[in-house]
């Protein structure tokens, strides 16, 4: 039997922005160290990957969040390296296995500084793959780096999995075709956020869905779109396109394809739903015929990087006459607050208590609100949880920052979307769960360190011209070639 293809695995998976004053600190990644890893890639047990031996080092993951502390990154980079020069022989491949929009206190580029350092420890020819999420922000330092690499092709987020498969698969080929591929990239200067560029409409859709039977062209290996994350006020923030494969033309007319697609279809970008003032989505939402209904409290959603303790939207909930009366009912999905859930647990359930309620992780985008109402429900442990009921609205208090994306999330604490007038859930677009079940959605434009008018941003090192800030600029995709077998 022939020697087998080392790979060793590693890396850095975060989303996080520059606008929100939270801090990510290595306490918030969860890490897997060797072959606890191996559960983030079940198919290289499959027949096809046999002839990988792979060498699982350490894999950071973490909620979106605010840029990470500087010496927590270096920390987390560190253990990395001593990982990789521990190993008995290098590896003939390196795994860089990141989302690809990680900001880091004082670096511009950190996924590329990240690799540089790995590169670094490799001797020269390791075959270097990655993935990433579309919301990642690609730079040509980074592509530079690489020999392969792909992303998502839907949001919201269902193929993570392939992804990853994907890229090792490419990175075999390399050993098959005994080649290094061409990598056309082409940075594209329009700037949409997540919420405007689900891949369930248009122009997303559109955009997205012939990808895959791109990738089968001649020549051509696979052919990757980016939409960005515009919470990072960085030169590499913005849209972009990869196409790799051993024809040099093919990869970069494709490129240059894909690229001015998605630019022709720049001013088609729109928020899915409809957007607009709390007021306004509030009182939508109550005068809709058709329920259940969802409202996102947009400008602070933690799952794209919002500390997720704003509380300008519940303030006016909880302030509204139809709530106060309990004529109608809402759920608030939620505050992280851990003072305010261990005083409503030291109470118990049925009991009154008054609280200061979030505006502790961003302080800059709201203040705590002081919050009177009756524990109805609690959950102990590590994912600690409470209830509390104000007039009409039932408001989730969760020990840490995270994600009420499923309908089990509600009903484990006694909430049902389906049996309240109105949910709201911070949050952007809806995730697949919560869309099944919302007749109506509404995105309010909430403060926070994520608004959804983020063209409304004072950024100061984005790349400029930048559609939609700048408007009134012709562009022409031209692709940028790096790598090959030279
Ligand atoms: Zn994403």
């Amino acid at each position: 039997m022939s020697r087998k293809i080392t790979m060793a695995i590693a890396g850095m998976h975060i989303e996080s922005g520059t606008f929100s004053p939270l801090r990510s600190r290595m306490g918030d990644f969860l890490a897997l160290r060797g072959d606890e890893m191996l559960t983030r890639y079940p198919f290289l047990a499959d027949k096809e990957f046999t002839e990988i031996e792979a060498f699982p080092l350490v894999h950071f993951r973490a909620m979106p969040g605010g840029m990470i502390v500087r010496e927590d990154y270096e920390t987390m980079k560190q253990e990395i390296l001593d990982c990789l020069r521990a190993l008995e022989k290098m590896p003939d491949a390196f795994y860089f296995d990141v989302h690809g929009a990680m900001t880091v206190e004082g670096s511009v580029d950190a996924e590329a500084n990240l690799l540089a350092s790995i590169r670094a420890v490799l001797p020269e020819g390791v075959v270097v793959t990655c993935s990433q999420d579309l919301h990642g922000n690609v730079s040509a330092s980074l592509v530079a780096m690489v020999d392969v690499m792909t992303t998502y092709r839907t949001a919201p987020h269902v193929d993570w999995m392939e992804t990853r498969e994907r890229a090792v698969r490419l990175l075999l080929r390399c050993f098959h075709e005994k080649t290094k591929p061409f990598l056309a990239y082409v940075p594209i200067p329009v700037l949409v956020s997540g919420e405007m560029s689900s891949t369930e409409y248009e122009p997303g859709r559109s955009l997205y869905a012939p990808i895959a039977k791109e990738s089968t062209t001649p020549g051509v290996w696979d052919a990757s779109l980016w939409v960005g994350y515009a919470w990072a006020d960085q030169s590499r923030a913005m849209a972009s396109v990869v196409v790799i494969g051993n024809d040099r033309n093919a990869v970069k007319k494709l490129a240059e394809k894909i690229a001015q697609r998605y630019w022709d279809a720049r001013t088609k970008f729109a928020f899915i739903t409809e957007a607009g003032p709390v007021k306004w989505c509030v009182e939508q939402a109550l005068a809709s015929e058709e329920k259940p209904v969802f409202c996102s409290d947009a400008g602070d959603n933690p799952t794209a990087g919002g500390a997720g303790d704003v509380t300008a939207t519940l303030k006016f909930l909880l302030a509204h006459d139809d709530f106060l009366s309990a004529k109608r009912s809402a759920i608030f999905a939620s505050i992280p607050d851990q003072a305010a859930l261990a005083k409503m647990i030291s109470a118990g359930v049925g009991q009154q208590v008054e609280v200061e309620l979030g505006g502790k992780l961003d302080p800059v985008h709201g203040s705590p609100l002081t919050v009177k109402g009756t524990v109805v429900s609690l959950i102990e442990g590590d994912d600690a949880q409470g209830v509390l009921k104000c007039g009409g609205v039932k408001v989730i208090v969760s020990g840490r920052r995270r994600p009420y994306h499923l309908r089990q999330d509600f009903l484990a604490l006694g909430l049902d979307p389906l049996m309240t007038d109105l949910t709201v859930v911070k949050i952007g677009y809806l995730e697949p769960e919560l869309k099944a079940m919302a007749r109506r959605h509404w995105l309010i434009l909430s403060p926070g360190g994520v608004r959804a008018d983020y063209w409304n941003l004072d950024y100061r090192h984005l790349s400029r011209p930048m559609f939609p800030m700048d408007q009134d600029f012709s562009w022409q995709a031209q692709a940028q070639l790096f790598g090959g077998e030279s």
